[in-house]
Parts: C-alpha cells; sequence; structure tokens
C-alpha cells in the first residue's frame, strides 16, 4: 500500500457529512415514532423507553396474545432503542467534529461505508480485524 492510498488524513466532504446528517435525522425522528408505538418514555429519564403491556382483553387466549405481543415489542424495542442510540452517537460525533474517524485506529472511515453505514465508528480494516477474531 502506498501513502496516497491510506486514508488517515484525508477528510470528509463537508457535504456528504451534511446529507449523512439530514438522513440520520430523519432515520431518528422515524424510529422515535416506531418507539413511541409499542413503549414510552420514562418520566425521570425521557432516553429510556419503558415497552407499555398491550392489553387485549381477559379471556386466557387474550391474555397469551398480550404476552406474546409484550415479548416481541420487547425485542423490537431493544432493537430500535439501539438503532437510535447508534445514530445519536453518530449525530454527537458530528457535533463534535469527530465524525468519520475510526475509533479503534483514528483513521478517517472511507465516505463510501459511511454514506452505506452512517453509524459506522470503525473503518472497514478493523471491523474486519475484529470479526476474524471472533
Ligand atoms: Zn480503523
Amino acid at each position: 500500500m502506498t501513502n496516497t492510498e491510506k486514508n488517515t488524513t484525508e477528510k470528509l466532504n463537508p457535504e456528504s457529512v451534511e446529507q449523512i446528517k439530514k438522513d440520520l435525522l430523519k432515520r431518528k425522528s422515524q424510529l422515535e415514532e416506531d418507539l413511541a408505538d409499542i413503549s414510552q418514555r420514562e418520566e425521570d429519564n425521557p432516553d429510556e423507553y419503558k415497552v407499555k403491556f398491550p392489553e387485549f382483553g381477559d379471556k386466557p387466549d387474550e391474555n397469551a396474545q398480550e404476552i406474546s405481543e409484550y415479548t416481541t415489542n420487547l425485542a423490537t424495542e431493544q432493537v430500535l432503542e439501539k438503532k437510535l442510540r447508534d445514530i445519536n452517537n453518530a449525530l454527537n460525533r458530528i457535533e463534535k467534529d469527530t465524525y468519520g474517524t475510526c475509533k479503534y485506529c483514528g483513521g478517517t472511515i472511507k465516505e463510501k461505508r459511511l454514506l452505506a453505514r452512517p453509524t459506522a465508528s470503525a473503518c472497514i480494516e478493523c471491523k474486519t480485524k475484529l470479526q476474524n477474531q471472533s
């Protein structure tokens, strides 16, 4: 690999970052809507979501349905909340101007990767290395 192929000093195009930010904000509000359907924010900690327990009725099959729906919603809520956290972290990095920097090697993450995966916080080289370890 020659020096020109290394991308440690390469800066991200500010227009791409602006585009990514818009995209992240859109995804964020979509996720918050989805979360609001199945959960509610805790009053004393608005960053935490609590899954609502569905009410279908009092018959045994309705109770079973409630539990099954609640279990599904719990799993969904965890996935959504993790996505939301990733997006908020990415938005924080944009604010602090550290967006696009790999958290492991400190190199610049390729713009192509960020456009495909805006919440990526590690470069593809580090990611591959870590995945191969496990
Ligand atoms: Zn890296």
